[in-house]
């Protein structure tokens, strides 16, 4: 047989066995049950290497998860996860990353991975490729693109609409928001802030190619003053959000924002801001006479932060 090599392959090839299953027995095909499908998947076609442990333990907040060999080295494998985190979408999230890493890294890992917070944000870095596969494999195959198409056709596109997909998914906000990102031809972009500063943020590909992103650096950023994430005005229905006039938010343009207020359990105070921008950009036909404005994905500012 041959089996996948990549993480998109991996999860299609994943999902389409689940969709058969689940339609043969009449069940839900959402959310996707990682732990099941790790164990009997890798028992039916990996006899000598099958996943045989996954559990909850209480780590360091640091670590999300893990994916380690038996110690007696009898060729089985566990998947572990943080415990302690509260969100079950992010608990769901590790486990499908970690048994990414089992299809596609078990051989180079021998000695098993540990995977960190800020390993569920590498999606473009070359230090992080072996993570960036892993996420790219859980986003795959946790919300595949037939469905979430699907999902979003002839929506609005607001917070209501992403928590409807990060239920349907048991998935976080932050990682559904993402996903649409990686996807969507709108002009978009997350913002993460955490105590009134920007702890990561994410564009669209059509936004970054307008020059409009947060580069990667080390100098703290605030949330601009008078942002919906930063003022916290109680009068404004924050899901539905706020249309900026120009010069609130990165670029020259208006731009609305929603955003989500919560408190972590060590009382940061975080918000998730969706920006939406409008279709074309200004000075677009402009523009397209010159040459394409130089970025750089991996540049984006992605640090630290919680999926
Ligand atoms: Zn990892």
């Amino acid at each position: 047989m041959n089996l996948p090599n990549t993480p998109e392959k991996w999860a299609i090839h994943l999902s389409k066995l689940i969709k058969v299953f689940h339609e043969a027995h009449g069940l839900d095909r959402f959310p996707i049950n990682v732990a099941g499908i790790a164990r009997d998947y890798s028992k039916q076609v990996f006899p000598d290497a099958p996943i045989t442990m996954i559990e909850g333990m209480d780590l360091s907040r640091k670590f999300e998860g893990a994916m380690l060999p038996h110690p007696s080295g009898n060729g089985e494998w566990g998947i572990i996860y943080n415990e302690s985190i509260e969100s079950k979408g992010r608990i769901n999230f590790t486990l499908a990353h970690e048994l990414g890493h089992y299809l596609l890294h078990r051989e180079i890992s021998a000695e098993g991975l540990k995977c960190s917070s800020r390993d569920m944000h590498k999606w473009n870095s070359e230090y992080g490729q072996i993570e960036a596969q892993a996420n790219t494999f859980a986003s795959y195959l946790l919300m595949p693109l037939d469905d979430f198409r699907d999902q979003i056709s002839s929506h609005p596109i607001d917070l209501d609409l992403m928590s409807h997909l990060a239920d349907r998914y048991n998935v976080s906000l932050t990682a559904a928001i993402l996903k649409w990102l990686r996807m969507t031809h709108k002009r978009a972009m997350i913002v993460v802030g955490k105590d009134g500063f920007i702890d990561w943020a994410w564009s669209s590909e059509p936004l970054i190619k307008s020059g409009i992103f947060y580069r990667g650096r080390q100098e703290v950023i605030p949330l601009p003053v008078s942002s919906l994430a930063e003022k916290q005005d109680m009068l404004i229905d924050n899901r539905t959000g706020i249309l900026h006039p120009k010069g609130i938010w990165l670029g020259e343009e208006e731009v609305r924002e929603m955003t989500i207020f919560s408190e972590l359990p060590d009382q940061t105070r975080m918000t998730i801001s969706l920006l939406l921008y409008p279709d074309d950009a200004p000075g677009k036909w402009d523009r397209d006479l010159d040459e394409p404005p130089e970025h750089d994905t991996y540049d984006q500012f992605v640090i630290g932060g919680q999926v």
